[in-house]
Order: C-alpha cells, then sequence, then structure tokens
C-alpha cells in the first residue's frame, strides 16, 4: 500500500498543474475541478490508452460520441428520474449536509473496534431489518448501498453517529435527492422544455443501438465505447476529483446473444480485460487492487452480477471500475418506451434479437488521482512520480547545460526539434536555474528522461541522459535518442 497522504497529494496537484480547485478565484465551487498543463496531458494520455485499448485495437469494438444534454424521456426510460436517488442527512446544529451511506459507511471504517462489541436487537419495529444477523452483516461488510431510506435512519440512530463537523448527535430525517442536472431548453419563459444533462454515457448506447446496427457491418458479440462527461449532483466534499459534479466515464455495451455466448465466459473476459489495462498498460501495483462482489441488496435488480475494481486509495479501498451484467433490461425498456423496434437479426436463425449486455463502467478521472497516488515516491532528496512513460505528461525535457551560451543552445534547441518531430507525447525545454534543480522539477512531475546538452555534445554528438527511476545517467548518441525513448513508451 502507498502511505502518501491526500493532503500531499493534493498539494502536489496544485503546485504543478495537476489540478486546481474549480472557480477558484471566486471562491471556488465545490466538487468541481480545473486540470491544469500537467494534469491535462495525463488524463488525456489515460483517456487516449482507454480508446486505443478498447476501441482501436478490438476489432469487435466500435466508438460512438452522443450528445450530453438528452432527451428526459430516455432518463424515465432508464429509470433515473425516479430512481437516481441518493439519501441526504442534514446536522441540524451545524447544517452540514451529507450523504447518508457516506456518514455511515465512513463511521464503519473508522469505528471497527467499537462496532465488534456491538449488542444486536432481536426484534425490529416496522420490520426495518429482517433479521439480527442481517443488520450484523451489514455493519461487518461496511456497506449499505441498496438500503431503504427507513434502514439508514435506523442506523444513523443506532450507532449513534455524532456530525463529523461539530461532534454533535442531532440530526434532519434522511432524505432522497435525484443526481440527475435538469436543464430547461428554449428561451420563451414558460414554453421551455426539460432535458438532462446525461448522468451516464451508457445510456447514449442503448438509445442509438439501433442506428448503430443499421448503419455499420456490426455481428453479435459486439460493443460499442464510449468516452465522455457525465453529470451528477454529488454532495459529498472532500478526496479531490474522486468524486465530482462533473467527470469523464469510459463506458462499454458489450452486446451478445445469451443463446450463443455463455455471459460467465464473457464476464470473465471483461475481468481480465479490466485488470491488464490497470496493472500492464497503466503500470499500476497488483497488490494495491481488489475485486468486491455486489450482495444481492446492492445489485440493481436486472442485474445478474455486478464487481467492482477498487484501489486502495489513502481514503480506503474505493471503486474504480464496475463490471455488471445487467440483462437486456435497458434495451427493454427503451422499446417499451419509445415504441421502437430496438432489436438485431440473428443472420443464421433470422430471428430478431435483444441483446443482453455486460458493462464495464470506469471514472477516468479516478485512474488519473490513482495513477498519481501509486506512483508517489518520496526519497532523501526528492519526490519522485514513477509514472509509467506511457502515461507521464512529459516524455523527454531537453536541458543545455548553460543558457548564456549560444552554441549550447542551438544544439539543445537541434535536439529538442528532433524530438518533438519523433516523439509520441509532449517534450518540454527547461533552462532555468542549474541542472539539480531541473532534475528536482521533472522528477515531481513524473518525466522518465532528461537530456542534457553540454561541450562535449558539439564535438561528439553525444548527450547525458538522466533516467528518473534510478537518477543514473548514461551517455547517447543523438542519433539514437529519440528511438531509446519510443522504446521505452511501449
Ligand atoms: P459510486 O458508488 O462511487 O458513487 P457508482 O457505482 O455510482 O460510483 P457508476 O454509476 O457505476 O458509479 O459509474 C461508473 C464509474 O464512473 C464508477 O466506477 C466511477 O469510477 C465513476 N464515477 C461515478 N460517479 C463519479 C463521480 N461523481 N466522480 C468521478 N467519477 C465517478
Amino acid at each position: 500500500m502507498n502511505t502518501v497522504s491526500m493532503e500531499t497529494i493534493q498539494a502536489l496537484m496544485k503546485r504543478r498543474g495537476f489540478v486546481y480547485p474549480g472557480s477558484e478565484i471566486y471562491g471556488g465551487l465545490a466538487n468541481t475541478y480545473d486540470y491544469g498543463p500537467v494534469g491535462t496531458e495525463l488524463l488525456r494520455n489515460i483517456k487516449n490508452l482507454w480508446w486505443k485499448t478498447f476501441v482501436t485495437k478490438k476489432d469487435d469494438m466500435v466508438g460512438l460520441d452522443a450528445s450530453v444534454i438528452s432527451h428526459q424521456r430516455i432518463w424515465e426510460a432508464s429509470g433515473h428520474v425516479s430512481g437516481f436517488a441518493d439519501a441526504m442527512i442534514d446536522c441540524k446544529k451545524c447544517k452540514t449536509r451529507l450523504r447518508a451511506d457516506h456518514l455511515i459507511e465512513e463511521y464503519l471504517e473508522k469505528n471497527h473496534e467499537t462496532v465488534t462489541k456491538i449488542s444486536y436487537p432481536t426484534v425490529f419495529e416496522g420490520n426495518t431489518f429482517e433479521s439480527s444477523d442481517q443488520l450484523k452483516n451489514i455493519i461487518e461488510n461496511k456497506k449499505v448501498e441498496g438500503l431503504s431510506v427507513k434502514q439508514l435512519n435506523y442506523l444513523v440512530s443506532f450507532l449513534k453517529i455524532l456530525c463529523p463537523n461539530c461532534k454533535e448527535r442531532d440530526w434532519t430525517e434522511v432524505r432522497t435527492f435525484n443526481q440527475l442536472f435538469p436543464v430547461k431548453l428554449g428561451i420563451v419563459v414558460g414554453d421551455e422544455s426539460l432535458a438532462y444533462l446525461r448522468g451516464e454515457t451508457a445510456q447514449g448506447m442503448f438509445v442509438d443501438f439501433e442506428n448503430i446496427v443499421n448503419s455499420t457491418r456490426v455481428r453479435l458479440p459486439f460493443g460499442v465505447a464510449q468516452l465522455g462527461k457525465s453529470f451528477r449532483n454529488e454532495i459529498t466534499l472532500g478526496n479531490s476529483v474522486f468524486r465530482t459534479i462533473e467527470f469523464e466515464q469510459g463506458e462499454i455495451e458489450y452486446f451478445f446473444n445469451p443463446e450463443k455466448n455463455q455471459w460467465e465466459d464473457l464476464f470473465e473476459e471483461w475481468k481480465n480485460m479490466m485488470m491488464n489495462f490497470v496493472v500492464k498498460t497503466l503500470g499500476v501495483q497488483e497488490e494495491n487492487l481488489r475485486w468486491r462482489e455486489h450482495d444481492d441488496t446492492e445489485r440493481s435488480f436486472y442485474s445478474k452480477r455486478t464487481v467492482d475494481l477498487e484501489y486502495e486509495f489513502p481514503f480506503g479501498f474505493k471503486e474504480l471500475w464496475g463490471l455488471a451484467y445487467r440483462t437486456n433490461y435497458d434495451l427493454e425498456q427503451h422499446r417499451k418506451t419509445s415504441g421502437k423496434d430496438i432489436s438485431i437479426i440473428d443472420p443464421e436463425t433470422n430471428e430478431k434479437i435483444i441483446p443482453h449486455v455486460i458493462e464495464p463502467a470506469v471514472g477516468i478521472n479516478r485512474l488519473f488521482l490513482m495513477t498519481l497516488i501509486d506512483s508517489y515516491v518520496e526519497e532523501v532528496d526528492r519526490v519522485v512520480l514513477k509514472l509509467h512513460p506511457r502515461i507521464a505528461p512529459y516524455k523527454a525535457a531537453v536541458f543545455p547545460l548553460l543558457k548564456n551560451k549560444p552554441e549550447l543552445v542551438s544544439k539543445a534547441k537541434e535536439v529538442y526539434a528532433l524530438l518533438q518531430e519523433k516523439i509520441d507525447g509532449k517534450i518540454v525545454w527547461d533552462d532555468r536555474g542549474n541542472i539539480g534543480k531541473r532534475y528536482l522539477s521533472q522528477d515531481e512531475v513524473g518525466t522518465p528522461w532528461c537530456i542534457t546538452i553540454d561541450f562535449d555534445s558539439l564535438d561528439d554528438n553525444t548527450v547525458t541522459v538522466r533516467n528518473r527511476n534510478t537518477a543514473q545517467q548514461e551517455r547517447l548518441s543523438i542519433n539514437e535518442l529519440a528511438q531509446f525513448i519510443q522504446t521505452s513508451l511501449l
């Protein structure tokens, strides 16, 4: 486990241009963030790798880029208008507003010792819980997703949870709020129509299913992938970009005919692909990851199986990437609500099929935060982000040894231009301060290679290449430099 704290990571992110608080000069806007020059490169590298792995390089996948603003009936059919609700609770003393499930889960996480000594009641008024075993299970698993408002209310009072802000115990009742963002379209008052900012990218794949089938040559099984912004009214504060009201999702709907493909096999294949992407492609340590199976209470009623790939963040193991077998629930819902014949013909039997789906859904911003935490290393005299070169914001930095020697600067500019042309990724130039300071500055943003052009370079066409991870230096010919760096990105 990486022991870096969120405070340290957040300070580094702001100081070095990864992430800034949103709308900061106007006092900030809760749960929004802006990605700075360095963070934008890292985020883009992760997105590009995701797209390349799951769309460009897979012949059973196609891409989609659906509208963010979408018809209200999409969200009625999907169940989001009635059911995409979270439970909130307010502290009457200090007015802090919290998600009730997060309040309880955090309490259980932090008070593990106290919780093991609880004596459980055997009778539950109004059948809040079926038995003391059910209650005990929930408390021991520290997961309350899927519980009713009544059950959440019971837990807050049974566990005697204090307000984490003012340490008082004076709560309102738990009540629900919808996470969708409504938008009014039209400019004439009274004549506007209601639409929603999408709460997930997934619905685009279902709504456009018929169009995709009719406009391309896809055959089952095949998947549709989308990468883009989703919006949710999140009220839980803290933990940086882990939970924001606007975030980047990478979702796939993998459509198949359950008569021809075993869902269990496809599910295993997707689990492997997800783990491979995080460990092999992004270079994250496998020991910091785990799978968590959803039980019946947590799983949506139409899902046959759901698992989460979780990463151990400084605030505990949390979901990165969900994998769910959603049957044909979503396509059926849109078929019924739109009245359109959403289906695909089986070319062998000529039968119409409403395919089933397996859905891997990931938050790119959570992958981003994970890579920073996972790669952070503090050594005696430096802070290094040991990011895989593939995702590093800058692939190499080029330095003239001295900035007031025109012959060095001109040679260094040549090397800089050469790398800019040959390397698939950003190269930076730095001529400020001394070489040692330039190294430290690049280490903190994870630049794998620093290249210095010195007086010898003018005679023998070689440069000093310094390895970020080991701080070792070697001499390489300028002719072999691009190939050397490009190889490290594979
Ligand atoms: P959580 O339980 O953490 O709220 P979720 O189960 O609601 O997440 P999904 O609806 O399954 O999330 O969305 C798929 C992925 O999108 C999640 O695994 C997560 O990585 C990401 N995600 C969801 N909500 C947010 C958010 N508010 N900010 C950043 N990423 C998010």
